[in-house]
């Protein structure tokens, strides 16, 4: 197990600093365009996996790095340069990650690749779990997968929404049910190769922040994909519901354990993503502080004004110290005893609202603009409260935790 350290290695500051030149030379630069335009940034994107950014390579390498700062590092600098162009780069890598969590070898190898296309036709993917009527109710999910025994094919129909890169993506994730009865234990993930029939995009959403990017409703008609389709084989997939019934015949405790857990690892990237949003906002709202003269002396020589910039300041250092503990626990398997992965997300998040609010009122009337970052940063800081867990559920899970209740 590694230590649990507050500072990078050499290897992992020459990674920081070169996603930081990414971030600063070509995604800061093309954020507000991007947003304006409402559209995914392939350009961008293809820029990205010509320097090693857009692969799994890049991704699998943070993600396996066992200090675990490798992801927290790594989306702290893309979303720092723009979280809806970030949102766009890494997207891919979420579901990607489904697979590589829950896939078999031969899936990971022939899915993955497909996920992320190549330099010169560069794809995306999606994952694609919520639904109209299962948000924060993960187990009210209605979309249903059912196994077609005669052509070892699964037919599924529902529709999901909310879904990052959803009918754009060359490789769609899907989470549906297989037995309604066991909550979110009956739920398994399929592949949706490109160019299935039945699957279809809806709605497509016009949001209040990371414009850049997209997201909809993915509609699914009896949609047929082959058994290997199902992440982790059929087998496995039989040994976990026969697990689960028995568990949930003896009350189901360890199955909300095990089910926490996985959420509770995977929350120290979204508040990584915001520490992101935070730090750009508060250098910005710094640096007009420090250039900004109202009678006679730079506004910074208020101490109105540099309180802010301390709170500010303090708040961004203690949530990506709690990200960094939260993620260091989940690559070492340490137990979250008090919903350490949450409460990182929780932190995180409320923190790039605060601050990107706080940034707003330094710069006065042109923090209010777009003709300035944080007025975007800020209507982008929004979503970390939301998606991945909203922060009324991330504040269920840690008092749960503590009361040593059951989560769900
Ligand atoms: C831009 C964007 C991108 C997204 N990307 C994806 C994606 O790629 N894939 C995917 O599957 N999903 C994605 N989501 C979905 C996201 O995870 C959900 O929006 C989120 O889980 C909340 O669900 P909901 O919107 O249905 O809100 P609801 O669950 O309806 O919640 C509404 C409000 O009620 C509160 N609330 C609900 N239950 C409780 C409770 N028990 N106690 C206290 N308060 C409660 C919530 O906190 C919230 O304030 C995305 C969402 C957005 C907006």
């Amino acid at each position: 197990m590694a230590e649990f350290t507050m500072e990078l290695n050499d290897e992992q500051k020459e990674v920081r600093d070169w996603l930081h030149g990414f971030a600063a030379d070509v995604i800061r630069p093309a954020a507000a365009e991007w947003d304006e335009r409402e559209e995914t940034p392939w350009p961008i994107i293809q820029e990205a996996a010509k320097v090693g950014i857009y692969s799994l390579d890049f991704y699998a390498q943070q993600y396996f790095d066992p200090t675990g700062l490798g992801i927290p590092m790594a989306m702290e600098e893309l979303f720092w340069g723009d979280a809806g162009i970030a949102l766009s780069i890494v997207g891919t890598g979420l579901a990607a990650v489904g697979v590589l969590a829950n896939g078999t070898e031969e899936q990971i190898g022939t899915w993955i690749p497909q996920m992320y296309g190549d330099v010169n036709d560069v794809k995306v993917a999606a994952f694609c779990s919520s639904e109209p009527d299962a948000g924060s109710d993960v187990a009210s999910m209605r979309t249903r997968a059912v196994y077609d025994e005669a052509k070892d094919e699964w037919v599924l129909n529902g529709t999901k929404t909310w879904a990052t890169n959803g009918g754009i993506a060359n490789v769609h994730v899907v989470v549906a049910v297989v037995d309604s009865e066991l909550g979110s234990k009956g739920h398994a993930s399929f592949i949706v190769p490109p160019n299935t029939p039945g699957l279809s995009q809806g709605q497509k959403f016009q949001k209040h922040g990371i414009r850049a990017s997209h997201t909809a409703e993915v509609v699914l008609e009896n949609v047929r994909v082959p058994g290997s389709c199902l992440l982790g084989g059929k087998e496995k997939l039989d040994e976990r519901l026969a697990r689960a019934r028995e568990r949930a015949k003896s009350g189901g405790e360890r199955v909300k354990n095990a089910a926490m857990a996985t959420f509770e690892a995977s929350r120290p990237a979204v508040g990584a993503m915001a520490v992101g949003t935070a730090r750009a906002a508060y250098e910005e709202a710094l640096e007009y502080a420090r250039t900004r003269t109202q009678f006679g002396r730079p506004i910074i020589d208020n101490q109105g004004v540099a309180f802010q910039l301390a709170d500010m300041r303090t708040s961004v250092d203690a949530a990506r110290l709690l990200v960094w503990r939260a993620s260091w626990m989940a690559v070492n398997g340490k137990q979250f005893t008090a919903a350490e992965g949450s409460m990182s997300k929780l932190f995180a998040s409320e923190t790039a609202k605060k601050v990107t609010a706080q940034a707003i009122q330094i710069l006065g009337g042109n923090g209010y603009t777009r003709e300035y970052p944080v007025e975007r940063m800020h209507r982008d800081a929004a979503i970390y409260t939301i998606f991945e867990g909203t922060s009324e559920i991330q504040r269920l899970v840690i008092a749960r935790t503590l009361a040593g209740m059951p989560i769900r």
